[in-house]
């Protein structure tokens, strides 16, 4: 069933019960009342005619003619027989003290019997202080004229059932349009997500109004703005990852093709240059494997406790020829540092990656640094080097994979802008993270963030 039909059955229910439960209390409530009022208005109209035949009679002497009394206007009350009919129709008829029909309004019924103890309500005639007769009422239903009381209810009932219709009328005119209204921004979301489904990712939807859609509608933009950029991204990479392979390929072919014209010879070296190329390759493809894993937190981590001093000193003796020959002090500090539970082999290609970048931009006879520190719950691994630093606009980008700072460095000179990547990747993958500070011209610090309850 839809949302809109279900509020409008919901409103016109509860128009419904609020209509039956207030109806019936405000019906039971006025006959109740109703009755109370008739009941003593009759039984002021007996007493008054009781009083009014005790004085015919303390006059006449007898009850002769007293249908002038009980079957005339009775002007003395200030009310027409319409009016005594409105307030009950109750006629009377007069009975001796011992049961026997004086006056009655059917004149065959004069000179009957009644049982004066069955009959519960008689209004006593007195002259003098006696009882010389009684005074009955005619009508079964003294105590409220059913006639007249059913006329009421009728009426009072007739408004009720009028009213719940109205009210129920304007109920599905309201509910109509509050649920055009509630449902409006569904429609929008709906409309938004099938554009989104047709392949249109900049699709967003408008937050004005309703401040609970408001929520819906930030989140679905939310997503809307994290599946663009991963769609962006996911093309990015096919496209970088097809040029990265290209040139290396493009290379490899046109030597491989050249030696099969016999244009070029088929030496054991130009056979090792080719073999390069295809283990260049080879590291393509492993580094893009690992990112992916990475990314996808999938890498496979085989951990031990590692003494991260001594692991950095390790690392740096990697690079001890190539720092001796550009005459580059490498140089750690922090000592007696707890040990840290991380996968060597991964944390060593994190070092290695930013260290060779460090090698590659400090000047010759610059200076690399490596600073261990606790803070809190963390290692922290600052790698500094005095080299040119990175521009500013480059900065935000570097962790991108493929993103090169000098976007004209070629393969050959360079790498392959794949290094940062890989190592923010493994060193999330530790529950770390890697963050980097750089001024033009002094130089760059990167820091690695792990955590020390690496479980
Ligand atoms: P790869 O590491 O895959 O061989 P790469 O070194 O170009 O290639 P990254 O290590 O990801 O790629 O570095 C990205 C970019 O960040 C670099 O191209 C460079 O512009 C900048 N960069 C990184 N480290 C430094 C540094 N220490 N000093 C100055 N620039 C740096
Ligand atoms: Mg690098």
């Amino acid at each position: 069933m839809r949302w809109s039909t279900r509020l409008i059955l919901l409103v016109v229910g509860m128009v419904l019960l609020t209509g039956i439960i207030s109806g019936g209390l405000a019906l039971h409530n006025t006959t109740t009342q109703f009755n109370r009022y008739v009941g003593q208005a009759q039984e002021a109209q007996a007493l008054r005619l009781a009083e009014l035949l005790g004085e015919y009679y303390g006059e006449s002497g007898s009850f002769q003619g007293v249908e002038m009394i009980l079957g005339m206007p009775r002007g003395g009350m200030g009310r027409g027989p319409m009016m005594m009919r409105g307030m009950g129709g109750v006629s009377f008829y007069l009975s001796d003290t011992a049961g026997r029909v004086l006056w009655h309004p059917l004149a065959r019924e004069i000179g009957e019997r009644v049982s004066l103890e069955k009959e519960k309500v008689k209004y006593p005639v007195k002259n003098k202080g006696e009882t010389i007769a009684y005074l009955l009422p005619l009508d079964n239903n003294f105590w409220g004229s059913r006639n007249l009381e059913s006329q009421f209810t009728t009426s009072v009932l007739r408004s009720i059932v009028w009213g719940t219709a109205l009210s129920i009328f304007i109920a599905v005119l309201l509910g109509l349009g509050l649920s055009r209204a509630l449902l409006a921004p569904l429609q929008n979301l709906v409309g938004a997500a099938r554009e989104f489904s047709q392949g249109n990712l900049s699709h967003r939807l408008e937050i004005k109004g309703n401040p609970d859609f408001g929520e819906v509608f930030a989140a679905f933009n939310n997503m809307a703005e994290n599946l663009s950029r991963q769609e962006k991204l996911r093309r990015e990479l096919v496209a970088d990852v097809a040029h990265e392979l290209r040139t290396p390929l493009t290379i490899l072919s046109g030597h491989l093709e050249s030696m099969q014209e016999g244009i070029e010879e088929i030496t054991p070296e130009n056979i090792t240059s080719l073999h390069d190329e295809v283990l260049r390759l080879r590291g393509l493809v492993d580094d893009l494997q690992q990112l992916s894993l990475a990314e996808a937190k999938q890498l496979p981590l085989s951990k031990q406790e590692v003494d991260m001093a001594r692991f950095i000193r390790e690392t740096f003796s990697l690079f001890e020829a190539e720092a001796k020959e550009k005459e580059v002090e490498m140089i750690l500090r922090g000592e007696c540092l707890p040990l840290l539970n991380i996968d060597k082999g991964r944390m060593r290609q994190v070092l290695i990656n930013l260290l060779s970048n460090a090698l590659r931009y400090v000047p010759q006879g610059g200076l690399i640094r490596a600073d261990l520190k606790l803070e809190e719950n963390h290692l922290l691994v600052k790698i500094s080097d005095n080299g040119p630093g990175i521009e500013p606009e480059d900065l935000p980008y570097i962790f991108n994979r493929f993103y090169r700072g000098d976007k004209s460095r070629t393969r050959m000179s360079g790498g392959t802008g794949l290094g940062l990547a890989i190592a923010k990747g493994f060193v999330e993958a530790h529950g770390g993270s890697i963050s980097v500070e750089s001024v033009l011209g002094k130089g760059t610090e990167f820091t690695i963030r792990l955590p020390l309850t690496t479980g």
